[in-house]
């Protein structure tokens, strides 16, 4: 399964990422699934709940900010597709913290961000048995 977006989504994540660096941002990615095909509509900006200091490297949307997406969710008829955050200062690619706090089905997107300026944004799925994740493409439309 591919996440199809459009560029002004993969601009929202990249300044979201540089906005809250040297911290991590988090969000969610609200959208459809069509045919098998998650389409993403919109991208949601939550707050990261760690406290300054320990956001290096780990990210939790607090289950308060989690409510009120999913409220704003259901409200606009998308589906929660999955999650995007930012590695500030390390590449896009998920750590074992993001392994050990993902679900399968959900596309989890990492933007990379390299003093304040956003690098590559990969997505992420992880696999069934839940012992890593699978690169999942990103379509541009
Ligand atoms: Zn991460």
């Amino acid at each position: 399964m591919a996440i199809k977006l459009k560029p002004v989504h993969l601009e929202a994540i990249k300044k979201h990422g540089e906005a809250t660096f040297p911290y991590e941002c988090c969000g969610l990615l609200l959208g459809r699934i069509i045919d098998g095909e998650k389409i993403l509509e919109e991208t949601y900006a939550a707050e990261n709940a760690k406290e300054p200091g320990t956001q290096h490297n780990r990210f939790l949307i607090p289950p308060r900010a989690m409510l009120q997406a999913e409220r704003y969710a259901r409200e606009k008829k998308l589906d929660v597709l999955g999650f995007y955050h930012s590695h500030p200062n390390a590449e896009a690619r998920p750590s074992q913290f993001d392994l050990d706090h993902a679900w399968p089905f959900y596309s989890y997107v990492i933007v990379s961000v390299k003093e304040n300026k956003a690098q590559a944004v990969n997505s992420w799925k992880m696999t069934e048995d839940r012992s890593r994740f699978d690169r999942e493409e990103i379509v541009t439309l």
